[in-house]
């Protein structure tokens, strides 16, 4: 079957068709400046990627415009819509009405609406890709694959804020955590790789991209991760501050003459290694070639990040009683070998010891720990499309 995956920001839509038996991905693509000045950058499989500006008011547009390129008789991949077995959506928020993924219908979709003030940048957005793609496939299953699914595992210890519970039950302010999808993909691989039980391992993934998370997995469940209500929480990230003082947000707020909506932006686009590199960068290439021409505060961004990273590692082994597996993911976790060799130096104590060629790999599988080594290390590329297809299969057949 083929499924098409898409992942639907509020002006921005990633899609991806995948053959669910082979697990290749025949076309990809994304939409982007909808409602704006659109633009459809397309690429079948083997073929060139090719942008092309379009006219696209609205997200039903926009998947108008991908079903058409998918369908072109020169670059498309399928004959008709009829070749298109199912469509996965990826939402962030499921609250906790969702630990697994469902197949999309009109209840589904009240609750996911439900969910939107947990998440009103994205579930809003989401949504109205899944109305989109409806209108235009009314008869294709839709599936909605949720960030948040997979930590709903985690136990009242690890979620309930120190807040008063009244705000729990009232608004179900607690710990969700997000990246899920990914999370679940890589501990899973981990298990797949080294020839374990996933039902019988403690992995700890580190999933460090632009945002980033940290995720305890104790015999295939998630236990704990480090963001929270948003996807503010935990890990200094590119621009996100991650954990704080939460008493410096009245103090800045004073000093600065900062209004909620003033914070919250400082917090989410002004912070994390951006804020700490002076507006340098959230990239970490541009930050290491920084830090390389002596650029202290670059320098000090690296050094926060990674150590943030070791930290909340080190806690997730006292939260399992110990770790088999540490994988790492995304964006830097698999391109940044600098950054994976500083987090494992924090951890020597658990008795890790890289093997300093296998580390220099990028964007592949690989082990990066010796032989010896009491807990195996592993760069591991994450493939979300891969795991929403995977999910949406299994719904649909
Ligand atoms: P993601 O959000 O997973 O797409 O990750 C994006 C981030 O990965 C970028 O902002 C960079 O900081 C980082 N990244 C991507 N490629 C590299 C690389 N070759 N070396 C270091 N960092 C990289």
């Amino acid at each position: 079957m083929n499924v098409l995956v898409i992942n639907c920001g509020s002006s921005s839509l990633k899609f991806q068709l995948i053959n669910s038996e082979s697990e290749e991905v025949l076309a990809k693509g994304l939409c982007e400046r909808i409602g704006i000045d659109g633009s459809l950058t397309y690429q079948p499989a083997g073929g060139e990627k090719v942008k092309t500006a379009k006219d696209m008011p609205t997200h039903t547009e926009a998947i108008q415009f991908v079903i058409d390129a998918l369908t072109d008789e020169a670059t498309g991949v399928v004959k008709s819509l009829d070749e298109i077995g199912a469509v996965g959506h990826r939402l962030v928020h499921g609250g906790e009405k969702f630990a697994s993924s469902v197949i999309i219908t009109e209840e589904v979709k009240k609750a996911v609406e439900e969910c939107n003030d947990l998440a009103p940048l994205h579930n809003p957005a989401n949504l109205i890709g899944v109305n989109a793609c409806e209108k235009l496939m009314p008869n294709t299953p839709m599936v909605a694959v949720f960030d948040t699914a997979f930590h709903q595992t985690m136990p009242e210890k690890a979620y309930m804020y120190g807040l008063p519970y009244a705000y729990y039950e009232k608004y179900k302010v607690r710990r969700y955590g997000f990246h899920g999808t990914s999370h679940s993909y890589v501990s899973k691989r981990a298990a797949e790789i080294l020839g374990k039980p996933y039902d019988a391992t403690k992995t700890i993934v580190c999933h460090l991209g632009n945002g980033a998370s940290v995720c305890a997995v104790l015999n295939g469940k998630s236990v704990d991760t480090s963001m929270g209500l948003t996807p503010l929480e935990g890990l200094v990230m590119g621009t996100r501050s991650g954990d704080i003082d939460p008493a410096i947000l009245e103090f800045i707020a004073k000093k600065e003459d900062l209004d909620i909506e003033g914070l919250m932006k400082v917090l989410n686009k002004e912070s994390g290694v951006y804020g700490l590199s002076n507006g340098l960068s959230s990239d970490f290439r541009d930050l290491c070639a920084a830090e390389e021409d002596g650029n202290q505060q670059a320098k000090v961004a690296l050094e926060v990040f990674a150590y943030r990273v070791a930290k909340y590692v080190g806690s997730y082994v006292a939260a399992m009683n110990g770790v088999d597996n540490i994988v790492f993911t995304a964006g830097i976790g698999e391109n940044d070998g600098a950054i994976r060799a500083e987090v494992c130096k924090y951890l020597q104590f658990l008795g890790i010891e890289i093997n300093k060629e296998a580390n220099a790999a990028r964007g592949e599988e690989v082990i990066i720990s010796t032989p010896d080594s009491k807990v195996n290390v592993l760069v591991i590329p994450t493939n979300e499309e891969l795991a929403i297809a995977r999910e949406t299969v299994a719904l649909v057949k």
